[in-house]
Order: structure tokens, then C-alpha cells, then sequence
């Protein structure tokens, strides 16, 4: 097992003739620490995979230098690395049995065939394949082979990190929610690093101790659920986790204070103002609530979700979503809005302004 660090690492494909290179990574410095449970999320190409196959060494990237435990291991071959990756789509010897698939990790290194039954069973009960091992992996369903190929990821004991790339995207919802607590349960258990890459906020948040978010070929924060939740250091995080996600405005910075259309908000400390760049506020809507007198607003749509309401509004051109409570009665005339002061938050070109009293 190993500590994994990233410094400087970028990777550009090669590009189409004539083209300029364009970074798929544009600098990842991260480290994964020994035996955490990391989930790397972020929308469709953002660099997940890439970022995965640089750690297996599938990949060498074009710049940067990748450690394990301190060792440069930059330069060497997915052998070499002691890493287990389950793939997105089901990785499987079709001829070979259920049994004979998981043993073949452990097989091609030479492991005493008691060990090797030894730890097929143990992993093949885990993901409900007990029955299963003696018939041929063709007849499975894709559920049953993509079960395969986690058991495969996860039957050897002497890994650095376990990599899985959006593996549940072919599993049926009841048992994907089964197999993340499960997967979840066995980490608790063997304590070996796992990144778990996916773009789903939900998984995500369920699987990992720490989320680390990309976005367009960076890593753009790393935190708890909650840290997400309450701090995104990016609009894009606020933005991506949350349902709906953060409403970003468009703001002016006077005095230290946010200026949203003509209202002057207030924020837990005044920035500073020699602020340049794209300016924007950011709320979340569970933080925006109907009062007396604030910001006037236009209701556009008000969705029942059961326990709250999404309640869309209108002010100037700028759309703001709120969430209420079932029994709260949305006012007929004359709306305002308010932010709660505490949870609103200022943004320069997407990034997340300190206060200008925080040292
Ligand atoms: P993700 O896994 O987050 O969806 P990828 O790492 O697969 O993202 O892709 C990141 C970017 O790199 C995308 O713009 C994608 O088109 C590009 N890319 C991925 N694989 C290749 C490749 N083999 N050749 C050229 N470009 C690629
Ligand atoms: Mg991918």
C-alpha cells in the first residue's frame, strides 16, 4: 500500500496534424493518502479517466512526476505499480469460469492454489457469485460480469490502490446502491487506498470519506461532503453538488460588499476591492428564503418534491431557485427575497473570495 502524490502533472493527447495540443490534464498536484476512500468526480470529460490511467500507468504523462511512497514511479510499466483497476465496462474471459476469472489476478502471480481458493471465495460471497462459480462467465447477465470484474479488481491483497472508473454505469439501482455499501464495507475492512471515479453527486457523496472534484482537466477542491456543501472554493463545485445546485449571480464588489442589481447584499466579511476579473455571488438555495423586504422577484415555477418545494424566481433576467418547506404558503403578491447573510459568498472568475479579515 502506498501513499500516491501528483507533482506538476499534465497530459496532453497527441493531437490531430497541425493542431495544437490541448491539455487533458492541465496540472494536477494531489496527494492520495495511504487508505483513504477518494472519489474523484466530475462531468464527462473533465480527465477522470486520464487522471486514473496515469496512476495505473496505462498512461505516462506528458509532464510532471507521479510518486508512490516517496519512489518515482513516472516511468514505469502498469506491472511495476501494483495496482488493480476495474474499467467501466465489463473486463471478462468469456470461455473461462466465474471461478477461473477472479483466480486470474492471483493465478499470473503465482499464488499456492489454496490461497487462491481461498480468496475467490471470499470475494466471490461477498458480491453474491457463490453460486455462480462454476459456470461460464458468457452465460452472465452484465450485472453478473460486471460483478466479475470488481471481484477481480478486489481479489488481490498486495495492491497499492484500487482504481474503479465509473464502474456501476451498467448495474441495475438496487444493486448499485448495494454493491457502493459494499464496496464501502470492504474498504472499512482491508484499509487499501480506493479512488472511486464517477460523475454522479450521489455516489459520489455515499462511497467517499474525501471528494475530490474536477473540473476541465484540474482538481479544483478537495473536501468531505459537508465542506463541499458549505464551502465550494469554485462556483463549479457549488454549482455541480447540491440539488439544484449553488444559484451563481452576477455581482459588483462596493465597499467590500457584494451589489447584485441595484441590492446590496451582505456577506459573514467584506472583500477587498481591488478585485478584477468576473464577478459573482453565490447562494445556495436552501440558504434563500421569501421574506418582507429584499430583493423583488417574479415566481416562474414552483416544483412540489414531496417534503420542500423548488421554487424558481425571476429577478431582472436572473433566474433564482429557492427551497421551502411543504407547509410553507409562497407569497401571491409582491414577492422579496433574502440571502442568509452567513451563506453568501463571493466569487472572482469562478474562484471563492477570502474575506478581507481572514489571515
Ligand atoms: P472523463 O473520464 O472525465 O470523461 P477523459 O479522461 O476520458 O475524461 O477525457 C479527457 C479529455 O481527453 C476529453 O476531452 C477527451 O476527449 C480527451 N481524450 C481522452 N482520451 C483520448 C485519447 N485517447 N486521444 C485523444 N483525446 C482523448
Ligand atoms: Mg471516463
Amino acid at each position: 500500500m502506498a501513499k500516491i502524490r501528483f507533482k506538476n502533472v499534465r497530459h496532453a493527447y497527441p493531437p490531430p496534424k497541425g493542431q495544437e495540443p490541448v491539455y487533458a490534464l492541465k496540472e494536477v498536484n494531489q496527494v492520495w493518502e495511504d487508505e483513504g476512500a477518494y472519489a474523484l468526480l466530475g462531468p464527462s470529460g473533465c480527465g477522470k479517466t486520464t487522471l486514473l490511467n496515469t496512476i495505473s500507468g496505462l498512461l505516462t504523462p506528458s509532464e510532471g512526476q507521479i510518486y508512490f511512497d516517496g519512489q518515482d514511479v513516472t516511468g514505469l510499466p502498469t506491472s511495476e505499480r501494483q495496482i488493480a483497476q476495474v474499467f467501466q465496462f465489463p473486463v471478462v474471459y468469456d470461455t473461462m469460469t466465474v471461478f477461473d476469472n477472479l483466480a486470474f489476478p492471483l493465478r499470473n502471480r503465482g499464488m499456492d492454489e489454496t490461497v487462491v481458493k481461498q480468496r475467490v471465495d471470499q470475494i466471490a460471497e461477498m458480491l453474491d457469485l457463490s453460486a455462480n462459480l462454476h459456470k461460464r462467465a458468457s452465460g452472465l447477465t452484465a450485472d453478473g460480469k460486471q460483478k466479475i470484474s470488481l471481484g477481480r479488481g478486489l481479489v488481490r491483497s498486495d495492491v497499492n490502490a484500487i482504481l474503479f472508473d465509473e464502474p456501476l454505469t451498467v448495474i441495475d439501482p438496487h444493486l448499485k446502491w448495494q454493491l457502493r455499501s459494499k464496496l464501502k464495507e470492504l474498504h472499512q475492512q482491508i484499509g487499501v487506498t480506493m479512488i472511486y471515479v464517477t460523475h454522479d453527486q450521489v455516489e459520489a457523496l455515499t462511497f467517499a470519506e474525501r471528494v475530490v472534484v474536477m473540473y476541465d482537466g484540474t482538481v479544483v477542491q478537495v473536501g468531505t461532503p459537508v465542506e463541499l456543501f458549505n464551502q465550494p472554493k469554485h462556483t463549479f463545485v457549488g454549482y455541480f453538488i447540491g440539488s439544484p445546485g449553488m444559484n451563481v449571480l452576477p455581482c459588483k464588489i462596493d465597499q467590500g460588499f457584494p451589489v447584485f442589481h441595484n441590492n446590496i447584499l451582505t456577506t459573514p466579511s467584506p472583500v477587498g476591492s481591488d478585485l478584477s476579473g468576473k464577478l459573482e455571488v453565490g447562494i445556495r438555495p436552501e440558504f434563500v428564503e421569501f421574506a418582507d423586504e429584499g430583493i423583488p422577484v417574479v415566481i416562474e415555477k414552483v416544483e412540489d418534491l414531496g417534503r420542500y418545494q423548488v421554487v424558481t424566481v425571476l429577478h431582472e433576467s436572473d433566474v433564482i431557485k429557492l427551497i421551502v418547506n411543504e407547509d410553507q404558503t409562497i407569497p401571491s403578491e409582491s414577492p422579496m427575497i433574502q440571502f442568509n447573510p452567513e451563506q453568501t459568498m463571493v466569487y472572482c472568475d469562478g474562484w471563492f473570495v477570502e474575506g478581507a479579515d481572514h489571515e
